[in-house]
């Protein structure tokens, strides 16, 4: 088929973090596209994922600022919260950026399919409505989608997605999982005033991340009144009459109780009933699907970016990934992406970040490391007279004195460690952050005191 006989340049499936960015980037390198979104523009991070997270992570901060504002000085009356507030305050706001993103396609003349898009073919793609279209290149930016697990009364239990629209405040939360979106809305909803039990298929959390962050995590969300068991991922939940749910975990004798269940054990990559197998599109042991490092799936015409493809989940992986599909293909810049030194963030309570080769990590790869930390008090929290103490980490290339990663557990660790990603991506040593004078009072300041 010639060129100009395809409908399109370009047709993107899924109109999230990644397909956003490679279609607003395609159509300003002059290519004809079209986006289709079976669910809300936007995507997983605007509509129910980073976003509003963030903003309940916000308005679950109140209750402990509120508590330490009489050490300051104020008088607090009549303390109250009201989920239904901030709930739809959230989504409010989603509303606000689900306008925002599909301004911002068409301001860049992206068409957009507000329904489902399945695979035909190497250049074909049908809507939901039926509607048949070609296109030269087709781009599948799906994402992921939460991950079920099989157990009797499992229709009981809610998923990210559905956490975001909760009718009440549950009393008490049983929340399955202790990967990071786990733990956020343990953090969350423990900040709120819910009982919160967080059970597990084995004994760690956060797995990836530096172990003695990890551990300082556990005692003080422990401390915080969060309950974990662990080796115990859920078997049963039961209904009962007053709508209390029974949540029964491997080897208990007792079921927990409680009145919402929420099951945080991963994301599958979003392929189920794409249709990639007309085109030859070949997946992975994971179910995602497999690019080159170019993004270039096992179809030459059908690229993939974003969690999807199970590479690194995070949106500014996924808008790079994006971006750089639209620039090699339609800009004729050979863009690729770098995936050492991505930062990444928990936003529990107190929030954990890192960036580069933990510990162990750089064990393994250097043998010999060098690592300095600092515990400390953070001014706050010895003001409040809360017991919490934050952890810096920094590991050293013994030989050469270049840092290989930092890690962190403190409040706003994930705003410092953003700027100190800088410094581990550019290779500075050790020596460079001594020579660099603190900035005090803060809690940053560690990052230039370790001895
Ligand atoms: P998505 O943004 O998921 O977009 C995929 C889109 O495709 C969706 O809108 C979907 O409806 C649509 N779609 C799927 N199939 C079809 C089809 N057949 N036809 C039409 N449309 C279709 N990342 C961070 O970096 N920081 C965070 O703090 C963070 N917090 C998170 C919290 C939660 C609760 C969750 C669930 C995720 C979080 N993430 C976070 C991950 C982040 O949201 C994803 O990495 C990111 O959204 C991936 O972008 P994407 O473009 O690959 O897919």
């Amino acid at each position: 088929m010639a060129e100009q006989e395809y409908d399109y340049d370009l047709f993107v499936i899924g109109a999230g973090s990644g397909g956003v960015r490679a279609s607003r980037i395609a159509a300003s390198h002059g290519a004809r596209v079209a986006v289709a979104e079976e669910y809300r523009v936007g995507g997983t991070c605007v509509i129910r994922g980073c976003v509003p997270k963030k903003l309940l992570v916000y308005g679950s901060h109140f209750a402990e600022e509120l508590q330490d504002a009489s050490n300051y000085g104020w008088t607090v009356e009549k303390m109250h919260f009201d989920w239904p507030t901030l709930r739809d305050a959230v989504l409010k706001d989603v509303d606000r950026l689900n306008d925002a993103y599909t301004t911002t396609l068409e301001n860049n003349k992206v068409e957009r399919f507000l329904e489902r898009a399945t695979i035909t073919g190497p250049h074909g793609v049908r809507l939901a409505s039926g509607r048949d279209i070609t296109a030269k290149y087709i781009l599948v930016a799906t994402g992921a989608w939460p991950l079920m697990p099989e157990f009797e009364g499992n229709e009981h239990c809610i998923t990210s997605n559905e956490v975001f629209h909760l009718p009440e405040l549950p009393r008490r939360i049983v929340i399955q999982g202790a990967g990071y979106i786990a733990l956020e809305f343990a953090g969350i909803f423990n900040a709120l005033g819910s009982a919160v039990t967080v059970v597990n298929r084995s004994d760690a959390i956060l797995r990836g991340y530096d172990e003695t962050l990890r551990d300082r995590l556990l005692q003080i969300t422990m401390a915080r009144g969060i309950t974990y068991r662990f080796n115990c991922p859920i078997t049963k939940v039961e209904k009962q009459e007053d709508g209390c749910l029974h949540v029964w975990v491997k080897g208990a004798q007792d079921p927990i109780p409680a009145d919402a269940v929420l099951v945080a054990t991963g994301r599958r990559p979003n392929v189920a009933g794409l249709g990639l197998e007309t085109a030859g599109v070949e997946l992975g042991e994971r179910g995602e699907i497999r690019v080159d490092d170019t993004a270039k799936t096992t179809c030459d015409s059908i690229y993939a970016v974003g969690d999807v493809t199970d590479r690194v989940q995070l949106t500014p992986v996924a808008i790079r990934e994006g971006h750089a599909f639209a620039d090699r293909v339609f800009g004729n810049k050979d863009v690729r992406i770098d995936y050492a030194c991505i930062p990444s963030a928990v936003f529990s309570q107190p929030p954990l970040a890192g960036v580069g080769l933990t510990e162990g990590q750089a064990r393994n790869a250097y043998g010999n490391v060098k690592v300095y930390s600092s515990d400390f008090r953070p001014m706050k929290n010895i003001f409040a007279h809360r017991p919490e103490r934050g952890l810096y980490k920094m590991i050293v290339d013994a030989q050469t004195d270049r840092v290989l990663g930092i890690h962190m557990i403190g409040p706003d660790s994930p705003e410092i460690l953003q700027a100190a990603a800088i410094a581990v991506k550019a290779g500075l040593t050790k020596a460079d952050f001594d020579a660099t004078v603190a900035l005090h009072p803060s809690m940053a300041e560690e990052l230039v005191l370790m001895r």
